[in-house]
């Protein structure tokens, strides 16, 4: 194991050994290719540099107390990248060699795992870009298919710590009918400057409202957004959310925690009736909510008043956490080992 100080580690890129990659050339996939190199020779017209053909997934390997390697929810994101590359029309990568090019660059780079109780663990990158040349707008005939990987810390600095967050007006991350359920980079060019925004009025992040109307909450940044009240698992429903798949598992959490739960439009109003708010990711897994506000309307949203995260919140997140840790058993298969 390399010796990294695991409990402090950044969410940030760490060069590691190898990555992998494969090219569909042809109209078929090639063989999966192991290199050293950081670096991609890409045609100067590729579509992925001028017509925004790019999508991304983002999962995570766990070391559990057993030594064991656990990669999370491969399958899902394996999906979910082949619904997106066929949102931006590029050649679907096979959720299988999604899975082989995702477990071998895991094993390739087992000693950059961090060992288990760190909170620290290894981010999975996958990329998928249009590499042939075009010139008139339409999707390459060529594609790149990568995964790299690096050792991460918490996203949010401090953890399992409740954010602030600001209500975003004046921007969107995605059109009402664009985007906005695919991941893709070009969602995310469109968040910077809100980002930039959020950050210098120190808010962790941006709370997007429906891009239509400007009346339903849509997504936190990079994750998506849940309320809790009266024993019920709130999450906005909305043709321009990323559907997360740390979602989907909370809500099954929440469910055998004896939870409702309700994907539903959530009126910005309603924030006012929530007694605990939250957003989820990979790279957020549960984070609480401290305060939301709305500075165009001068309103606030407080939780967490005493400044710790709320009793839903703490029992859905640790919940997650042992299963991704191996800490509790995995009854649903979402674990993969390595
Ligand atoms: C990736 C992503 C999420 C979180 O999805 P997970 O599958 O839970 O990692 C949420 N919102 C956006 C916009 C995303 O890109």
């Amino acid at each position: 194991m390399e010796n990294f100080d695991w409990k402090n580690m950044p969410f940030g890129y760490i060069k590691t050994d190898y990555n992998v990659r494969c090219y569909y050339r042809d109209g078929e996939w090639g063989e999966l290719e192991i290199t050293s190199s950081e670096y991609i020779n890409l045609h100067m017209a590729a579509t992925s540099l001028h017509y925004g053909q790019e999508a991304f997934e983002g999962l995570k390997a766990f070391r559990g107390k057993d030594g064991k390697v656990r990669v999370f929810r491969s399958e899902a994101n394996a999906k979910r990248m082949h619904d997106t590359a066929e949102g931006i029309r590029m050649a679907p990568v096979p959720v299988e060699l999604f899975k082989k090019a995702v477990f071998t660059a895991v094993k390739l780079n087992e000693k950059f795992i961090p060992p288990h109780g760190f909170g620290a663990s290894l981010y999975i990158r996958p990329l998928l870009i249009g590499s042939g040349a075009e010139v008139g707008v339409r999707p390459a005939k060529e594609y790149l298919f990568m995964v790299f990987v690096t050792p991460v810390g918490p996203y949010f600095k401090d953890g399992f710590k409740p954010i602030d967050v600001m209500v975003c007006r004046g921007y969107d991350r995605a059109a009402p009918l664009g985007t906005g359920r695919f991941k893709v980079g070009g969602n995310y060019a469109a968040s910077l400057a809100s980002l930039e925004l959020a950050h210098n009025k120190g808010f962790s992040t941006t709370l997007y409202l429906d891009p239509k109307e400007k009346k339903y909450i849509d997504e936190a940044g990079p994750a998506n957004f849940f309320g809790i009240k009266n024993n019920t698992y709130i999450t906005p429903e909305s043709n321009s959310i990323l559907p997360s798949i740390t979602n989907m598992c909370i809500q099954q959490l929440a469910k055998d925690m004896g939870l409702n739960v309700e994907c539903r439009q959530v009126p910005i109003e309603e924030l006012s009736t929530f007694e605990e708010v939250g957003e989820c990711g990979t790279a957020a897994v549960l984070t609480p909510i401290r305060k939301i506000v709305d500075p165009d309307t001068n309103l606030i949203y407080e939780y967490c008043k005493d400044g710790k995260p709320g009793p839903v919140c703490t029992r859905l997140y640790n919940k997650l956490i042992a299963i991704q840790n191996g800490d509790e058993p995995d009854p649903y298969g979402w674990v993969d080992y390595i």
